[in-house]
């Protein structure tokens, strides 16, 4: 037989909407040898997860572990552990991802009320109250903290959980695209569920969820009347599993939580207010460059993501070709817009590694470069310079 061809992966610079890049650190982490899900050494590490896991949360949440797989199991994970058949929940919708809350929400037997905006608009308190006002019994309210398809930063959370503790309901926070780029202060802000991702602001390879649970949620779990719709992802089964009694439910993607645990030290290493101000000040030097390159932002000013930049396409600019350019010629890869946005804005991220000044810089190079030759005027004055300056001024 012929020889089949060697595995061939180049070595990309991930600027889109995750995965990032991931360390040498994290990978040399993740290629360590296999042990079994229940060798101590390996529940070692599970007991070390959940603590760093709770430091990135800001939770001293006792249920607090990663899912096996991506955000989005964590994501149905927190609603279906949450919902049963014919609860009301209140769910915010200014994006891809909120509106993916209220469709699994439904598909779990619940009656969504959908605070439906714009995308790329902010959900206000006083949505979130009417629709409160509108259910009986509300169970939950969900909404997106960092809605990834539009690059908005969503405030009010504290507030919202508030409302929905006065109306009796819990609060599900999504931060898979937050955690580890802006505060997530779970306990502070009263989340009764939170999720993430192990691919975005964490900086390791795609594959886990962290999840964490407040105690009056494990209450409501614990006082369901009907078994959780899902046995992979129901939090007492789990529990009996990262909790002292070892059960095995599933086998762990072992080296994933290598890596997991690699990254989370990183962050830790680093310190969380560190982080948080390494991704503003390379957004502010992201957005400096995209302003003197003559771009327009897409999301409204002061709920703007640092971790995740979206730009209006210029007309006459051809949206895809600029990304394939980016890809060619630069290795490098950028989102594209979702839904009602597609065509109309590229999305770039600066997560984890990449929210740094070389990485800002030399994108704002290619895009130049690239821009210029598809025919767009670009005003005077250095899209570099307009990025070093912010730099030096956040090195002051
Ligand atoms: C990426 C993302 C998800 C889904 O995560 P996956 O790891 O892709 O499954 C959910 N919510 C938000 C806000 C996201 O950005």
């Amino acid at each position: 037989m012929e020889p089949l061809p060697k595995l061939k992966i180049p070595e990309r610079i991930l600027l889109g909407a995750g995965p990032t890049n991931v360390s040498a650190r994290v990978l040399e982490a993740l290629g360590r040898g296999v042990v079994g899900h229940l060798d101590p050494e390996f529940l070692q590490l599970m007991e070390a997860l959940k603590s760093l896991l709770r430091e990135a949360f800001c939770s001293k949440n006792p249920i607090t572990f990663a899912i096996s797989g991506t955000g989005s199991a964590a994501q149905e994970a927190s609603l279906v552990n949450l919902i049963e058949q014919d609860d009301e929940v209140v769910i915010g919708v200014n994006g891809l991802f909120g509106s993916r809350l209220a469709e699994m929400a439904d598909r779990f037997g619940a009656r969504a009320h959908k605070v439906e905006v714009e995308w790329g608009r902010i959900i206000e308190v006083e949505q979130i109250e009417a629709a409160l006002k509108r259910c009986r019994k509300p169970k939950l309210v969900a909404v997106v903290h960092a809605e990834t398809s539009t690059g908005v930063h969503q405030p009010y959370v504290p507030e919202m959980a508030e409302l929905a503790h006065r109306y009796g309901a819990l609060m599900v926070l999504d931060v898979v695209t937050s955690l580890g780029c802006v505060p997530v202060e779970v306990d502070q802000w009263q989340i009764d569920a939170a999720y993430s991702c192990s691919q975005k602001g964490l900086g390791a390879p795609p594959g886990l969820g962290p999840l964490t649970v407040s105690e009056r949620a494990l209450a409501t779990i614990r006082s369901r009347k009907t078994k959780c719709r899902s046995w992979y992802l129901d939090i007492g089964l789990l529990e009996r599993y990262w909790g002292q009694e070892r059960l095995y439910h599933h086998t762990a993607p072992i080296n994933l939580n290598y890596a997991l645990y690699e990254a989370l030290r990183l962050v830790l290493e680093e310190g969380l207010a560190a982080r948080w101000e390494r991704h503003r000040k390379s957004a502010a030097a992201l957005q400096a460059g995209l302003g003197a390159l003559g771009l327009k932002l897409a999301a409204p000013e002061g709920f703007r993501l640092p971790q995740l930049t979206s730009i209006r396409v210029p007309d006459g600019i051809d949206e895809a070709k600029v990304r394939a350019q980016l890809l060619k010629r630069f290795n490098t890869e950028i989102g594209a817009g979702l839904g009602p946005l597609k065509g109309r804005i590229w999305r770039i991220g600066l997560m984890a590694d990449n929210a740094n000044p070389q990485r800002v810089l030399s994108l704002l190079d290619a895009l130049e470069e690239i821009l210029r030759e598809a025919g767009l005027e670009i005003p005077r004055g250095s899209p570099r310079l307009a990025a070093e300056s912010m730099i030096a001024e956040g090195l002051n």
